[in-house]
């Protein structure tokens, strides 16, 4: 089942980054997550009340939806047009 990020308007995730990693992209509306400035204090991942901050088993890296930079390929891959982006 896909949970997508809702960019919430007063975003959880952006509150409790503590180290200025989580901004908006005011061209696309996504919150961005810069890596430069993350320290993997995880606190991000555990403020989002839907499980949208993901850590990356493998290489250790917190990650989320950034809307693909403005081209969501969740939306533009999907089959059945089950994703739209409106
Ligand atoms: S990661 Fe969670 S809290 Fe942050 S914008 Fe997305 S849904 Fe909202
Ligand atoms: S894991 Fe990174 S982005 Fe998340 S709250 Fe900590 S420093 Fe900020
Ligand atoms: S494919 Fe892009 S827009 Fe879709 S969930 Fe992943 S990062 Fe977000």
């Amino acid at each position: 089942m896909p949970i997508t990020c809702l960019q919430c308007e007063d975003a959880a995730c952006v509150k409790a980054c503590q180290y200025n990693a989580l901004t908006r992209n005011e061209k696309t509306g996504a919150i961005e997550l810069n890596e430069k400035k993350c320290v993997k204090c995880s606190a991000c991942l555990g403020a989002c009340p839907f499980g949208n901050v993901l850590l990356e088993n493998n290489s250790g890296r917190f990650v989320k939806c950034d809307l693909c930079l403005g081209e969501p390929m969740c939306a533009k891959f999907c089959p059945s047009k089950t994703l739209e982006y409106k």
